[in-house]
């Protein structure tokens, strides 16, 4: 068996299992301390031994593992975790060899080798809700680059005004976000209905993102998920807004929801502690 631990803003799932399947799980509050969570992270393995951990962090982290500062969490908005050494803390409560990267590049991982991109060497994963961010399989290896790609702080066109990402404003998370098309609706994205026509301007900003990740990347495949992302009301609009911001100088990669659900990242993660200790 093999763990993996996905560790989101929110919420940490801890799960065991193999070659993409969950055996055994669960899922606690992230919250605002580090060595709480490192501790229900070991119950959990204690209760259920494996052989390697592949764990999924939000970020930014610090995925390189020749890097002094390898699993830390470096600077972050969420309260207690800046500069906090995730990995090292969990190293030293569970006795199994450990594997870092970022909670979306883990769902891209799973997603790549079990999920909507199976068997797919060019793909990216986004997740749309509190935050944006993307994780990318460039010819078949994972892309971390010097830290790790942050999609969702890419600058966008002027699509729409009023983004509220503390550090950029106007870039996509500030403005596709579950928070920002709140602040510019009203009301929280999962009390717009699908047939609203506010899901048309943030198909639109969506669709600018994508553009850009697509010119950069050119994967075959881009999963859209997360809480605002896997709306149908979005998949329906993207692929026809997508098309018209390429305006056919490229083809548009595919879009797809992910074939996963919510379970991509902890698959990805334990896909990578699999792939870890087989070599
Ligand atoms: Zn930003």
């Amino acid at each position: 068996m093999f763990g993996g631990i996905e560790t989101g803003g929110t919420k940490t799932v801890c799960a065991v299992g193999a070659d993409g399947a969950v055996e055994h799980r669960a899922q606690f509050p992230t919250g605002e301390d580090a060595d709480a969570l490192a501790d229900r992270c070991a119950e959990f393995f204690a209760a259920h031994p494996v052989r390697s951990i592949g764990v999924g962090t939000f970020g930014p982290c610090d995925p390189d593992p020749g890097s002094a500062t390898y699993g830390h969490i470096l600077n972050t908005p969420k309260p207690g975790w800046s500069g906090v050494d995730l990995l090292g803390k969990l190293a030293a409560r569970v006795d199994a060899p450990m594997v870092l990267t970022t909670d979306v590049t883990a769902a891209a991982i799973g997603e790549q080798r079990y999920g909507a991109g199976r068997g797919n060497q060019n793909l990216v994963y986004l997740t749309i809700g509190t935050g944006v961010g993307g994780g990318a399989i460039v010819d078949g290896r994972v892309l971390h680059g010097r830290t790790h790609p942050e999609m969702g702080h890419i600058l966008m066109p002027d699509i729409a005004t009023g983004g509220v990402c503390p550090y950029h404003g106007d870039c996509f998370e500030g403005l596709a976000s579950g928070p920002a098309m709140a602040a510019r609706e009203g009301r929280p994205a999962q009390e717009i209905p699908d047939d609203d026509p506010a899901w048309d301007l943030e198909a639109r900003i969506v669709a600018a993102g994508l553009h850009s990740i697509t010119c950069t990347l050119s994967p075959r495949c881009i999963i859209v998920g997360g809480g605002l992302g896997s709306r149908s009301a979005l998949h329906t609009l993207l692929p026809e807004s997508l098309s018209r911001s390429l305006a056919g100088y490229v083809p548009a990669p595919l879009l797809a929801a992910p074939g996963l659900g919510a379970d991509a990242g902890v698959i990805g993660a334990l896909t990578l502690a699999q792939d870890h200790s087989q070599g």
